[in-house]
């Protein structure tokens, strides 16, 4: 097999988790963002980029995920208006193609963004009904950020994905499938769908039916599936996430706590995407306990195993890093950077086909 050397794909990615610090105080400034984190009211002054982050990185391990999801939500601020929005998005697309020249998938929480955009203009998001939420809210939001990505590429030249992330936090069965149904007229434009999203109680990831209804209906516009498993959660969600055929796992590296998973991983050719940084901030526990039980970082150990493993940057923002910084680390764990880059250009040539 012929080894490309060093390609720089970054294969997990969320725009909400790479709006930085410096992005979002130029934006503030251009736009004239006056409400905090980026205006200082006392002061009478925008926050500066070392300010910003401050709030927008998190720096020590934690297995609860409160103070990162702090971070999204501090950035989410600034989704005051369609404009900022597309503004933001054009900033983090072109950081993501400087930090991944050879092409970057990016994840956008599409149902988060647009409730977003309606708590700032004042309005309990649930009063507005489902159709005006696709029609009036997501899709705008959508048809910018797609637009931002076609200038980037133009620009930049280094291709970019987009993919529909659908929350399991799953707030409202009617809207997001009047998202969804929406989402179908931008179909050509993205290039799969994501489950993802931060839930408490017993079950850190479930799988609600009427979501798995919705991703059933939208796999034939949207073919290429990658679910959020293995992560705050066991091998068992590694397991019934399997049962729904995606492409692509997100994280995924609790599987390596059942040999039987991680058989049913190799015998399927589902791709785990893993991000060493996000784990070891936020899961720092679990990633303990594999490293103590496999004597190697968990995504060496998945290798080992013959799984199929991409490498991403998750959210660099509020975890303080960067595709090129995960792949620094990776060679540092110990990773096989050829396999993994076999394993990356095999899952952008499917990418490209769906
Ligand atoms: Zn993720």
């Amino acid at each position: 097999m012929r080894y490309t050397p060093r390609v720089h794909l970054d294969l997990h990615r969320h725009l909400e988790g790479s709006h930085s610090a410096a992005a979002l105080a130029d934006v503030a400034r251009e736009l004239d963002l006056r409400v905090p984190p980026f205006f200082d009211v006392a002061a009478g002054r925008f926050a500066t980029a070392a300010e910003l982050t401050r709030v927008t990185t998190v720096t020590t391990p934690s297995d609860d995920p409160a103070a990162f999801y702090g971070c999204i939500v501090a950035a989410r601020a600034a989704y005051v208006s369609v404009a900022a929005i597309a503004a933001l998005a054009e900033r983090a697309l072109r950081e993501a193609a400087t930090d991944a020249p050879a092409g970057a998938e990016l994840r956008l929480s599409l149902f988060s963004m647009a409730r977003t955009l309606i708590e700032h203009a004042r309005r309990p998001w649930r009063d507005v009904p489902p159709a005006e939420f696709a029609a009036a809210y997501a899709e705008p939001i959508l048809a910018a950020v797609i637009a931002a990505r076609d200038r980037v590429v133009a620009a930049t030249g280094v291709p970019l994905l987009l993919r529909l992330g659908l929350s399991r936090t799953f707030e409202s069965a009617p809207h997001y499938q009047a998202l969804a149904t929406m989402v179908t007229g931008h179909a050509a434009a993205l290039c799969g769908v994501d489950v993802l999203g931060i839930v408490g109680g017993a079950d850190r990831e479930p799988l609600p039916p009427e979501l798995r209804a919705i991703l059933d209906a939208l796999r034939a516009d949207l073919p290429d599936l990658t679910i959020h498993a293995g992560e705050f959660a066991g091998a068992d969600s590694v397991d019934r996430t399997l049962a729904l055929a995606p492409q692509a796992i997100g994280h995924g590296v609790r599987s390596l706590d059942d040999p039987a998973v991680v058989e049913r991983l190799v015998a399927s050719g589902v791709t785990l995407e893993v991000c060493p940084t996000s784990n070891r901030l936020l899961i720092p526990s679990a990633v303990d306990a594999l490293v103590a039980a496999h004597h190697a970082a968990p995504l060496v150990a998945l290798q080992r195993a013959g799984v199929r493993c991409v490498l991403g940057s998750d959210d660099p923002e509020p975890l303080a890093t960067s595709y090129q910084r995960e792949r620094a680390i990776a060679g540092e764990l110990g990773v096989d950077l050829a396999q993994l880059d076999a394993d990356a250009a095999a899952r952008w040539r499917a990418l490209a086909r769906a």
